[in-house]
């Protein structure tokens, strides 16, 4: 991935969320939600954070936008650092980066017509000249996002799901961003419907040169969607690299467990399955000594607890493991 222009980049991005008792006052306890992620997502790319629901993905995803305010860390985009803007200043940037959410209904005021929602940021944001010219930008979204434009002056509860989430998409294309932070666009689709959601999805990436970064539980999803994908657990990146690297040999336990865990047809692919992954993942007030995977993980060794393991490159990959690369201990 070297020589490729990084589009976005996040130096030892951190939130943690201060306890407090009862009475409102802070206690010295913190939710460790993300930890220290330095990661790079590249221009055109899909880079996708995948892990179980609490790893920090959605936090890390809604930090990069600004949406949730990092306790420590630097976001880079576009060569600027963007971590202490302004809300005026961050109002420039989301014309360039833009999210899509899991429920589209939600994020879709019920009581205006699709024609309203679609004009809504290209209004905001002063883009059209005219009112006319407003509307000729409204009907030429929805022709894209495949929705006749002739149902503008429907309501969202006059569609279905997935033609919400293509409404959802239609605004977030309106200001002609360079970037998409997708937050399980699809998991609250029916499985026929999210293939056409993702096709879609692809075609805008290749048509505007899109850059998305993908947030999904869904490892079928991932790995139709994605170029490179970084798994997260307890807040901690366990590895990152191409998709199809990672899916072949992963270099990290945890996500060989997770792999692992996707259902299959394949009698084979169930009989290879080493380890179930299984457990209550830990506490992120008191998350783990050393590498906070080592009370779920098989493999954990004294230094395990001792010492935290580095993310580590081996040729375009990263992985955090003591072992990675090597032999694996063997399980007792
Ligand atoms: Fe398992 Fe140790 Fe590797 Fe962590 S560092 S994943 S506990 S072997």
């Amino acid at each position: 991935m070297s020589g490729r222009e990084i589009l976005l980049e996040t130096r030892n991005l951190t939130k943690e969320y201060q306890l407090k008792n009862n009475f409102g006052i802070r206690k010295k306890q913190a939710v460790h939600a993300v930890s220290d992620v330095s990661i790079e997502i590249y221009k055109g790319e899909t880079l996708s954070l995948v892990g179980e629901s609490g790893c920090g993905k959605s936090t890390l995803g809604r930090m990069m936008m600004r949406l949730i305010e990092p306790t420590r860390g630097e976001i880079i985009f576009g060569g600027e650092d963007i971590t202490a803007y302004t809300e005026r200043q961050m109002n420039q940037v989301y014309q360039k980066i833009q999210m899509i959410f899991q429920d589209p209904y939600a994020s879709l005021n019920p009581r205006m017509k699709v024609r309203q929602l679609i004009a809504e940021p290209l209004t905001t944001h002063k883009v059209c000249k005219s009112r006319e010219e407003t509307d000729k930008r409204v009907r030429e979204l929805m022709a894209m996002v495949g929705i006749r434009p002739e149902l503008a002056d429907r309501y969202p509860h006059q569609f279905s799901g997935g033609q919400r989430q293509r409404i959802g998409i239609a605004r977030a294309l309106a200001l002609n961003p360079m970037m998409m932070v997708c937050d399980e666009p699809v998991s609250a689709l029916d499985v026929s419907i999210q293939s056409q959601i993702l096709n879609l999805l692809r075609d805008l990436q290749a048509e505007f040169d899109l850059t998305y970064l993908f947030i999904s539980h869904d490892l079928g999803v991932v790995h139709y969607i994605s170029d490179r994908i970084c798994v997260m657990f307890l807040g901690k990146v366990c590895e990152i690299g191409d998709t199809e690297e990672i899916y072949k040999a992963p270099l990290h336990p945890y996500t060989k467990f997770l792999l692992q865990a996707v259902p299959s047809m394949d009698p084979e692919k169930r009989q290879k399955r080493e380890h179930i992954l299984a457990g209550e993942i830990p506490s992120a007030v008191n998350p783990p000594s050393g590498c906070r995977f080592r009370t779920r993980c098989p493999y954990a060794k004294d230094i395990c607890g001792e010492r935290e393991p580095e993310l580590r490159s081996f040729g375009t990959r990263k992985a955090a493991c003591h072992f990675a690369g090597g032999e694996m201990p063997t399980v007792p």
